[in-house]
């Protein structure tokens, strides 16, 4: 078995990054053969239980209030609501509901309680649940846990360095926080990137450096290609390559060989063709529906459809890690006030979401 290293260096990470593509290819095959069933894809559902709105500047994201996109934003979902479209999902073939929500970070209070509500009813339709909520303390951490979350998602998004380039409304070690607080719980990390955010080669390696050299190293990883959104400060960049992708998930396959790694947005560029070659190259899980948040998505039967050419089968629910048990509310453990977050607030401000800004200003003007 090849080993899972906590101690990558960019150089190393770099070095497999930029081989021959063949031998790459490759080295992530037979890596991926040895710790994961290469005809098996997990399949998740991305669930916008809360759209737009948002008071943070992510660059890419469409969702940012500060932005002027199309998005029709919509408070929480109801409870019954979030069920239909699970069990809707189900029948569908995913083993995953990922519930994200437009926030910076969660705060305790009723919205809170109904996320956990949900967390716990779609638990009970025995499928993994994930959520992607923004920042959380420790106790919430906990309290999600204790209503049967099976992962939480909080990507890195890029390196350290060009981060500062993407968002300066939160800095990279508040989400090393956050992920540390859902480490100290039994809910699994899934933390991942984008690229094609105008980043260098350097910084995709930086940011596969910071993801491996966690330790334990993320359960799973999602890879996006950026989607660049009219309105946002990165409508202009150029799409990504599909040998960008392909590289990128197979080196994330070479250095941290346990995890699944999830081909996530940007799959409506991709050929069939080139996302099989990703599969190929270690890809062992995908978004499934039309919609990834607020960005476009292939249709399910498409999807399934491309299973069937390729003879990959959809991966069950929990074969990686037991179904965690639900706590009710009213048996919880934890306090209902989690401590107040700290977060910090880099003191600067990023060119391109200034312009961003203004243009949004300007229009809504008119
Ligand atoms: S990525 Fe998340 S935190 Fe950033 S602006 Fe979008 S919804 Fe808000």
């Amino acid at each position: 078995m090849s080993e899972t290293r906590h101690n990558w260096t960019k150089e190393e990470i770099l070095d497999i990054y930029n081989q021959p593509l063949m031998e790459l290819l490759y080295q992530a095959a037979s890596v991926h053969r040895e710790y994961h069933d290469p005809n098996t894809v997990q399949v998740s559902t991305l669930l916008s239980i809360k759209t737009g709105g948002c008071p943070e500047d992510c660059g890419y994201c469409p969702q940012a209030a500060r932005y002027h996109t199309d998005i029709q934003g919509n408070d929480l979902m109801t409870v019954p609501h979030v069920k239909a479209q699970a069990l809707r999902a189900k029948a569908a073939g995913s083993s995953r509901v990922c519930m994200g929500a437009a926030w910076r970070n969660v705060k305790d209070g009723p919205e809170f309680d109904q996320v956990l509500e949900m967390v716990r009813t779609i638990n009970k339709l025995d499928m993994e649940v994930c959520c992607t909520l923004g920042m959380v303390t420790e106790n919430q951490a906990q309290r999600l846990a204790e209503a049967g979350l099976y992962a939480y998602n909080h990507n890195l998004d890029t390196s350290e360095e060009y981060y500062k380039e993407v968002i300066s409304t939160r800095g990279y070690e508040d989400r090393l926080e956050t992920i540390g607080n859902v480490r100290k719980t039994n809910v699994t990390v899934c933390s991942g990137g984008i690229i094609g955010m105008g980043e260098k080669v350097e910084d995709r390696a930086g940011m596969l450096v910071a993801l491996s050299t966690l330790n334990p190293q993320p359960e799973s990883v999602p890879i996006n290609a950026l989607v660049a959104v009219e309105g946002t400060p990165m409508e202009e960049q150029e799409p990504v390559e599909i040998w960008d992708m392909i590289r990128m998930v197979a080196t994330a396959r070479i250095v941290m060989p346990q995890t699944q790694v999830r081909l996530s947005a940007g799959r409506t560029q991709m050929s069939r063709e080139g996302q099989a070659m990703c599969f190929f190259a270690g890809a062992n899980s995908i978004f499934a529906g039309d919609k990834l948040l607020t960005t476009p998505n292939p249709d399910v039967n498409e999807d399934m459809a491309m299973f069937e050419k390729l003879g990959l089968i959809p991966q069950k629910p929990f074969v990686k890690k037991a179904q965690p048990e639900s706590v009710e509310a009213e048996f919880s453990k934890f306090d209902q006030t989690g401590e107040n977050p700290r977060w910090t607030r880099p003191g600067h401000t990023i060119e391109r979401n200034e312009v961003a800004k203004q243009k949004a200003k300007e229009s809504k003007a008119v």
